[in-house]
């Protein structure tokens, strides 16, 4: 008998009980038509509303279904994690479980990575149904990123894509809290190619990304991946001490020549503020990285399970024999 190699499909699902059943069904319509085996691991984050119970249900009904239940709401990132070290196939697909990320594409993902990429990624064309500013201020995350930061991170890409086993073990390898999954995808190298897709809006719920959020997302994308910002706030100090040195040596002229009428209120409180500001800023950016710092110290497990129920599909490949030899709910 030859076995058939298994595909994990990873999706982080955090109140989705509007969408859930309908991307089950779309999925496994996909999924049917491939000459794989699967299992699809649903992570359950800390929902509030019954997706929980939806996943329990689709189990019951699916013997593809692994349910990952985690003691709380941890963040997509820590979900994929979960997700990632717990995955069981060959090959592992992250998908969003809104369908914003189209499961018609997952052929093509799978395609090319029997062509011998690690890691596929779906790059999206366009984005439907999603406002001008959040449209503009991604892309000029994306833009920022790539120019600071010495890992170029596909622009226009979300977390959906196939990475091969040795990609997830790669990624598995990874300690740190503050994880920019995007950027960690990009860090791992090894043979990456683009997929092309058009974006859809999301199918029911809400987003659950607020610009709060998106900020503190961006902020962890460009502080785990650069300290471009350290250097620019020393760049920005140097440049403000020289500009006052010169205008020192102004003044003093100028006293020489003409004498001392004493004005010079408003220079003196311009300076004074410029400072204050310049100082207080290039605080902040070293608490940013300070803050970090001291939560990568603390070396927490990044997430507990509340309950771990694997498919009848995942001990099928090897790649799960092996993993049940290093069974771990955290990295090392
Ligand atoms: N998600 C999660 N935990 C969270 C927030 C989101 O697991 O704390 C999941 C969510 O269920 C969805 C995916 O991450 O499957 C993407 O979330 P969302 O659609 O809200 O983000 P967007 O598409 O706007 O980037
Ligand atoms: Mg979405």
């Amino acid at each position: 008998m030859d076995q058939r190699q298994l595909i994990s499909i990873v999706v982080p699902a955090f109140n989705e009980e509007a969408v859930l059943p309908q991307f089950h069904q779309t999925i496994s319509e996909v999924l049917s038509e491939q000459p794989f085996d699967f299992e699809i691991v649903y992570i359950n984050d800390g929902s509030s509303d019954n997706t929980l119970g939806i996943i329990n249900e689709l189990r019951q009904a699916d013997k593809q279904v692994t349910l990952i239940d985690l003691s709380r709401n941890f963040g997509k990132e820590i979900a994929l994690t979960a997700g990632l070290q717990k995955a069981a196939g060959d090959a592992v697909i992250v998908i969003d479980a809104d369908l914003q990320d189209p499961p018609e594409l997952i052929p093509d993902l799978i395609r090319e990575w029997q062509n011998g990429y690690d890691v596929v990624y779906a790059q999206r064309t366009h984005r439907k149904g999603e406002s001008l500013f959040k449209r503009t201020t991604a892309h000029f995350f994306y833009r920022i990123i790539q120019r600071i930061s010495k890992i170029a991170i596909p622009e226009d890409t979300g977390d959906f894509r196939i990475l091969s086993r040795r990609a997830v073990n790669a990624l598995n390898t990874f300690g740190e809290q503050h994880r920019f999954m995007k950027g960690l995808f990009a860090w791992i190298g090894y043979s990456q190619k683009a997929v092309h897709y058009q974006r859809d809006p999301r199918h029911a719920g809400e987003t659950k990304w607020n610009y709060w959020k998106l900020w503190n997302f961006a902020l962890d994308g460009i502080t785990s991946f650069t300290t471009a910002p350290l250097k620019i706030s020393t760049y920005l100090g140097l440049f403000t001490a020289a500009s006052a040195f010169v205008y020192g040596i102004y003044m003093v002229i100028e006293t020489l020549i003409y004498g001392n009428p004493v004005p010079g209120y408003p220079s003196l409180i311009v300076i004074i503020l410029i400072l204050g500001g310049v100082q207080l800023v290039a605080i902040g950016i070293l608490g940013e990285y300070l803050g970090r710092i001291f939560n990568e110290t603390k070396r927490r497990p990044l997430y507990f399970i509340n309950e771990y129920l694997p498919s009848q599909q995942s001990g099928s490949s090897q790649a799960a024999n092996d993993r049940t030899t290093e069974d771990q709910t955290y990295p090392q």
